[in-house]
Formats: structure tokens, sequence, C-alpha cells
């Protein structure tokens, strides 16, 4: 299983990450002695945790909300954050990575899903974003991409339709504001139900967790 969907991913030039949300250190062990070195957790505080416990090579990426006051105890343990939402956490991203004087690669969350409990950046502002972002000009952050989340349903249709949303600001931002920043590539999309799509819709980025790792409780 896990190797047919590393393969998979690898065809199509995207990079996988494992979400080890709720497992134990145990199981990110096994996966991580099958090669894989990049996995996602979605709570500050439980990746604080296993961090010191893990292997020093994994590359984590914080995948859940962020909290501004949660910034300063991960800069520097991760290697990319996925849910950026606001520009006031990119100020204090840019505050505490000057403060240990590190780059960090961010991308922004947009909001895509039709779920009021999704966080994100609003779509349909997503110039004025990137534009705001582009005037703080931030030296110690990088903007590496976007990421997003599909609606939690049945309807194929609509799941692609979300991920081409988000393909689309990318495209988009990519030409105005990007064009000469090769850091500018990610497109953070897909999970266990709905990656294949997220991969034929143009995703850089897959974060998948109960596929790889078992149902969680
Ligand atoms: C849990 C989680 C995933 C992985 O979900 P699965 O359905 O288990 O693959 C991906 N992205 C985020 C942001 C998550 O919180």
């Amino acid at each position: 299983m896990l190797q047919e969907i590393v393969q998979e991913i690898h065809t199509a030039q995207a990079t996988l990450v494992a979400v080890s949300k709720t497992k134990p250190i145990s199981a990110i062990l096994e996966v991580y002695e099958t090669g894989m070195r990049d996995f996602g957790e979605n709570k500050v505080q439980e990746l604080l945790t296993k961090y010191p416990d893990c292997p020093s090579d994994i590359r984590w990426h914080l995948i859940g909300h962020l909290q501004t006051n949660k910034v300063k105890q991960i800069v520097g343990k991760v290697v990319l954050i996925h849910s950026v939402d606001s520009l006031y956490l990119l100020e204090e991203i840019e505050k505490q990575s000057a403060k240990i004087q590190i780059v960090t690669d961010c991308l922004l969350q947009f909001h895509i899903s039709d779920e009021t409990t999704k966080f994100g950046f609003d779509k349909d502002s997503f110039q004025d974003i990137f534009k705001s972002i582009q005037q703080s000009n931030f030296k110690h952050l990088r903007i590496c991409g976007v990421m997003g989340m599909a609606t939690f349903t049945e309807d194929q249709n609509q799941i692609r339709q979300e991920f081409k949303t988000l393909r689309q600001i990318f495209e988009t931002a990519k030409k105005e504001f990007y064009a000469d920043d090769s850091h500018f590539k990610e497109v953070s999309m897909g999970m266990s139900d709905d990656y294949k799509i997220a991969l034929e819709e143009g995703s850089t980025m897959v974060r998948v967790g109960s596929l790889l790792f078992g149902k969680r409780q």
C-alpha cells in the first residue's frame, strides 16, 4: 500500500507529506524506515512533544492552524508552515525568525471549501493579500506557494472545482508577483480521500494521513 502511494506521488513529481497526527512515535519510525522523511502535524504541541524523540533528519511540516502565540515555539523546527492564514501571523513569523536569524518557508492557506469550519484567507481577495505581502518586504520568511482543503463531500466534481480554484490562484500569483522567484512553487492540496484528484489538478504536495497510518480514533 505504502509503496504504491509513494510511487504514484513520485510519478506525479509531487512531495508526499506523511501526516502522523495522533499516531505514536513507533508508527512514525515504521514509516521513516521505508525512507519517508517529510512528516506533518496539525498541532504545535503534538509536534513539539514528538520532535525531540524522532530522528533529526525528519522534515517537519506544520499543516494545522497556527496561533500567533505559538510561532516562537516552532520556528526553526519546521521546514514549512502550510497554514498561514493572516498577515498578522506572517508578521509574527517574520519577527521570531529574525530573532534567531533564519528564513522560514510558508504557504498561504486559502479557504476554498464551502465549510465555515475550515481556516484560510478569503479566496476572492487573493490579489490584495499578495500585494500586501509584497509591500511588507519580509526578510526572514519566504512565501513558497499556497495550500487548501477541499470540502468533505462525496461530490468529486465539487472537490475538483475547489482544487482548480486553488491552482488558479497559484498560477495568477506566480505570474503577477513571483515570476522571478523560484521558491514560489508549491500547491499543497490533497489528502487520503482526494489526493488523486489533487494530483490531476496540479498539486505539488499531498498531505496523507489515514491511508498511510490507518484510521484515526
Ligand atoms: C489530518 C490532515 C490531513 C490528512 O488527512 P487524512 O484524511 O488522514 O489523509 C491533511 N491535511 C490537514 C491539514 C490535516 O489536518
